[in-house]
């Protein structure tokens, strides 16, 4: 367990290290810490991380943060739908699993499904990021 949340804040560091290094770059001395801001919760804050962020950086901090938060709590590594344990195998693949395979493969199957409706011709692309 130990290992794993050190990876996630190895992680979260990189990403925040990544993410520093481009506002510097593009905003100039005039930004505060970004290890500041994104250690706080404030809602001014969140407004200023909403304008460095990338979706997907903002997407994957969420997942290091959730998962984090789930370690604290001691429920990390449980399937969040059937409370089944998730193989510890999957998760240093997917640090991020929040299900078990059979769940996972089952909500994504209800995705797919609810993604399927078509858009003015365009073609579907294949759901999101799966990182397996
Ligand atoms: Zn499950």
């Amino acid at each position: 367990m130990k290992s794993i949340k050190d990876m996630l804040l190895r992680m979260r560091e990189d990403l925040v290290k990544e993410i520093a290094r481009r506002s510097k770059a593009t905003t100039e001395g005039t930004m505060p810490d970004i290890g500041d801001i994104l250690d706080s919760v404030s809602e001014e804050r969140t407004r200023e991380l909403d304008m460095i962020l990338t979706d997907r950086e903002k997407k994957k901090l969420n997942q290091i943060d959730d998962a984090l938060d789930r370690i604290e709590e001691a429920t990390y590594g449980l399937c969040e739908e059937c409370g089944v344990k998730i193989p510890k195998g999957r998760l240093k693949v997917m640090p991020f699993a929040k299900y078990c395979v059979e769940c996972q493969e089952k909500l994504e199957r209800e995705e797919k499904y609810l993604r399927e409706e078509p858009e003015e011709g365009i073609k579907k692309v294949p759901a999101g990021e799966v990182e397996e």
